[in-house]
């Protein structure tokens, strides 16, 4: 028998915190053990916890942490494709792909996620706009469903579980390892450049002129101007550099970065700490720091400034944050940007700079994210039910506007709000029906959220 650990675990949001029994298996076959034998009630595959509220919880049931089931299966250096078990994690293919010219075709915004936890939640990165989500990458993966049986799935085989799947929080079963196409790279750096906007009309504007000319595009908003600098943004858009880009230097060992000391946030900051006044500082600060035009960045600092500072989230304090992370359609964007904004700004709550991006797209994944038109995220400290309830309210906003809420991000949105903004839910449930009919795999999202069933 599988052994387990009774834990109170949490998404990187740290709230909510709950209990579960917690496998964490060392080989495919005691994947299969835990499938099977694990105590009746439901099950969640789990990876680095990176989704920030409920998605990866499973409150009084069973976790299965598949960070232990992370080997690289097979390699071909001609295509750059990968076969990987779901545990592997764009930090541990980074390591071992980049020195060889490849890159993870889709990243968040940070490393420490797994394939498992990428496809499940079919993320998306700062190419949205021209490259899609990581479904475009995914060839073929192995899914593990509630019957113990390994199903292959692909666009060619066992297609409604590849879409149900894809974007589906693992609620339709454990992703075992899969196949991604990696991008080729002809260095570890990133020709980068900074434009300032002083409000949301510039920042559009810019988004809309020079977009086509950049693979990774986002502009960092800072959620406290108001008035006539709403919007106060600094555009950091990028594409791979080339060997020639780079100063003499770097040319040398174009592929290899110096090893980087990491800082750490030791404790949970109290929460005092987090005032608007200090989040007013450190966004004037962050505006004032980027200097207009071209750069050259290695990708760690591009992709990834927050990985830099580990257990972050901590600066949120005991109670945690939430994060939240909206899509809205394509021509209604800057009106529905703009009241999210306004909303934001009179609510006087301290968010760090908002992240907005342009989405191109959407993967085809029953429940995924992505749609066309702008996404906009930002952090907000739990301040208890007024935060929850200030949230709810965008969710309005969001809705009115013909948009949505990404499911790895949310921890308080109403089931009614979900069911409107994910009309494929239906389709998404019959293919659950079929493959898992006793609803073995649910979170405490998907309880929460009405998702297969679950009550
Ligand atoms: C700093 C930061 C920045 C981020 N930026 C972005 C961003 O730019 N774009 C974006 O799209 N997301 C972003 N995210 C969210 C993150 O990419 C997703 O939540 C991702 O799913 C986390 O991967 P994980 O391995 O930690 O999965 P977890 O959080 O552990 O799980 C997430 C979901 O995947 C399911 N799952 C995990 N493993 C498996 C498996 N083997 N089989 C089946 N289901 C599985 C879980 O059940 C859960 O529903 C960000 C998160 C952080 C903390």
């Amino acid at each position: 028998m599988a052994r387990s650990r009774l834990m109170e675990i949490s998404g990187w949001g740290n709230f909510p915190s709950q209990a579960a029994k917690v496998y964490r298996p060392e080989k495919m076959s005691e994947v299969r053990a835990v499938a099977l034998d694990a105590p009746a009630g439901t099950l969640l595959a789990r990876g680095l916890g990176r989704s920030y509220g409920d998605a990866a919880l499973n409150e009084g049931g069973s976790v299965l942490l598949d960070t232990r089931l992370c080997r690289f299966l097979d390699f071909n250096p001609e295509t750059g494709v990968l076969d990987c078990e779901a545990g592997a994690t764009l930090e541990d293919i980074l390591e071992a792909f980049l020195p060889r010219g490849f890159f993870p075709p889709v990243t968040p915004g940070t490393k420490y996620v797994t394939v498992g936890g990428a496809i499940a939640a079919d993320v998306h990165g700062k190419n949205h706009h021209r490259d899609g989500s990581i479904a475009e990458f995914v060839e073929s993966f192995d899914l593990m469903t509630a019957s113990g049986e390994t199903l292959r799935c692909s666009r060619e085989e066992n297609t409604d579980a590849f879409w149900a799947t894809i974007g589906g929080m693992g609620l339709t079963g454990i992703i075992l390892q899969a196949r991604l196409r990696l991008t080729k790279v002809e260095s570890a750096y990133i020709a980068v450049e900074y434009q300032r906007a002083a409000n949301l009309d510039q920042a559009l504007a810019a988004f809309a002129q020079g977009d086509e000319k950049f693979q990774y595009s986002v502009a960092w908003i800072d959620c406290l101007a108001a008035g006539p600098d709403l919007g106060r943004s600094v555009l950091i858009r990028g594409n791979h550099a080339t060997a020639k880009d780079l100063p003499p230097a770097l040319r040398e060992k174009p592929l290899h970065l110096r090893a980087k000391r990491k800082k750490s946030v030791p404790i949970n900051f109290p929460g005092f700490a987090l005032s608007p006044f200090s989040v007013k500082l450190f966004n004037s600060y962050f505006y004032g720091k980027y200097e207009d035009g071209p750069h050259v960045v290695d990708y760690d600092a591009f992709f990834y400034p927050l990985d830099s500072v580990l257990h972050w989230n901590r600066i949120y304090g005991k109670r945690g944050f939430f994060q939240y992370q909206a899509v809205f359609a394509p021509g209604d964007g800057s009106r529905c940007l703009r009241e999210l904004l306004e909303k934001l700004s009179a609510s006087r709550r301290a968010s760090f700079l908002a992240v907005l991006k342009t989405m191109g797209k959407g993967s085809g994944g029953l429940l995924s994210f992505p749609m066309p038109g702008q996404t906009l995220a930002l952090d907000l400290p739990n301040t208890g039910p007024d935060t929850i309830a200030f949230l709810q309210d965008l969710d309005r906003v969001v809705l009115q506007h013909g948009g949505r809420v990404y499911l790895a991000k949310d921890a308080c949105m109403t089931r009614e709000s979900f069911h409107a903004m994910y009309p494929n839910l239906p389709q998404f449930n019959a293919v659950k029906a079929k493959l898992d009919p006793r609803n073995r795999f649910s979170s405490s999202q998907s309880r929460r959220l009405g998702i297969g069933g679950g009550v």
